[in-house]
């Protein structure tokens, strides 16, 4: 299907400026780069004069508002796009959420060196390819994931394009897309807190559906994570007993993964209350609060399983089958309930403690304190058969699992709307980053168009 001749011809126009030699699908692109490109169409703006070798030039200049972490603050800007290069492409944003990780950077409480946009992925239309980009054609609406796919690198033959390799690898991934208006650059691959996104074609997965921006912006980072720590590598097996630790974003799309997947009994542990409403809406069984629960915690998930026939006649195994950790360590604290430990090391060591000695654990927190450390008995770590998947993405492979998890919602599976429970317009992002680190929010999505 694709066209590598228009492809290079593309190329050598876009990197010499002249439309001389440019191909006719060369030009429909950019005809409908400018017919689609609504709001960056609208901003105007002309040719770079000087670009990469193999850059495309059709955007470049244009100017668009973006919110930009710098130094140690983080603000709207007004910024100018430089050419994108040959395995990028460019999309008009359309709704993005806010990852809990980039909250420091986004409320301006780490110092930032290199300005950037501090976002993970997104949903928009794209409005320009570089002359490389096979993945996908102007005019597509993709999602732009948090995890690229390559489908080449090691990892990726592998099976484990959760880890893969390439990302960012085509290009310096601190580069900058962008610059101010006093000529500093933005870096911010996939960022998106902007009107417009540059992202690598490996983060950058098509969809063909009705379903809403800000449904689908749910899926692009954390939604998608959650529903592969249920259906990837560590699948639920229908009957089973699954606990999720921890009802953010993440652990409210595990929740709903083990309920599709036809888990018997899922127990949400949360200490927000709010969130263990939602996780009981969503398709817990049962909903814990860890701060009631305090040591007795293992103890109490296993009387929950002791007490199913199945698991009495079955010979006594009275551990869950699978354990999904989602809770992480706080990077603010939170304008909610406080949990049990703030280092977010306590429900690591719970998952594993609580995982049957046949089972599996998933775990995708992030942001522990440095050196902090987890132990195993060493009779469990050498000899039990827990398996352990580690986080990162949790097994998901963008490219194959997104299409499929856009067809849950539309099957009215997975409910992304329960989960977007703030948006935001572009200009009041930082008051989206503000929900999401004092939590709020489920997920805070920015819609910048
Ligand atoms: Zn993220
Ligand atoms: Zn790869």
């Amino acid at each position: 299907m694709t066209d590598r001749s228009s492809r290079s011809q593309s190329s050598s126009g876009g990197a010499s400026g002249s439309s001389g030699g440019v191909s006719r699908r060369a030009m429909v692109r950019r005809t409908a780069a400018v017919v689609g490109g609504g709001a960056a169409a609208m901003l105007g703006g002309t040719a770079a004069s000087a670009q990469a070798p193999g850059a495309s030039s059709g955007q470049a200049r244009r100017t668009f508002r973006a919110y930009v972490a710098f130094g140690r603050e983080a603000s709207m800007q007004t910024l100018t796009l430089l050419p994108i290069g040959p395995r990028q492409v460019l999309v008009r944003t359309e709704a993005a959420q806010i990852c809990y990780s980039t909250t420091r950077q986004g409320l301006g409480a780490v110092n930032v060196a290199q300005a950037v946009i501090p976002c993970h992925g997104g949903v928009g239309t794209v409005i320009e390819v570089g002359a490389s980009v096979e993945r996908v054609e102007v005019g597509q609406r993709v999602i732009v994931a948090g995890q690229a796919q390559c489908g080449t690198c090691y990892n990726c033959l592998r099976g484990r394009a959760d880890h893969c390799l390439r990302g960012n690898a085509d290009g310096n991934p601190n580069g900058a897309i962008a610059e101010m208006r006093d000529g500093t650059k933005v870096a911010g691959f996939r960022a998106g807190c902007s009107e417009l996104m540059v992202a690598f074609e490996t983060y950058c997965v098509p969809v063909v559906t009705s379903v809403s921006p800000v449904e689908l912006s749910v899926l692009a980072d954390v939604g998608m994570v959650g529903l592969a720590a249920t259906m990837t590598k560590a699948r639920v097996e229908a009957g089973s007993d699954v606990v999720v630790l921890g009802c953010g974003p993440l652990g409210l799309s595990a929740v709903q993964g083990a309920r599709i997947q036809g888990a018997a009994q899922i127990i949400a542990v949360e200490p927000i209350r709010y969130r263990r409403e939602l996780a009981l809406k969503l398709g817990a069984t049962v909903a814990l609060d860890p701060n009631v629960e305090g040591n007795n915690l293992v103890a109490s998930i296993q009387q929950l399983c002791r007490s199913k026939t199945s698991r009495v006649a079955g010979g006594g195994n009275t551990l869950p089958d699978l354990v999904v950790e989602a809770v992480g360590g706080d990077l603010f604290p939170p304008k909610a309930e406080v949990g049990p430990d703030p280092t977010g090391v306590l429900p690591l060591q719970q998952a594993w403690q609580l995982c049957s000695p046949v089972g599996q654990v998933v775990t995708t927190g992030v942001g522990h304190p440095p050196g902090a450390m987890v132990s195993f008995p060493a009779g469990q770590w050498s000899n039990s058969s827990k398996t352990h998947q580690p986080g990162n993405v949790a097994g998901a492979n963008s490219l194959r699992d997104l299409p499929r998890f856009v067809r849950l919602i539309e099957a009215g599976l997975f409910d992304a709307k329960a989960l977007a429970t703030a948006t935001f317009p572009l200009e009041r992002a930082r008051e989206a980053f503000q929900a999401a680190a004092d939590r709020t929010a489920v997920a805070a999505v920015v819609v910048p168009s």
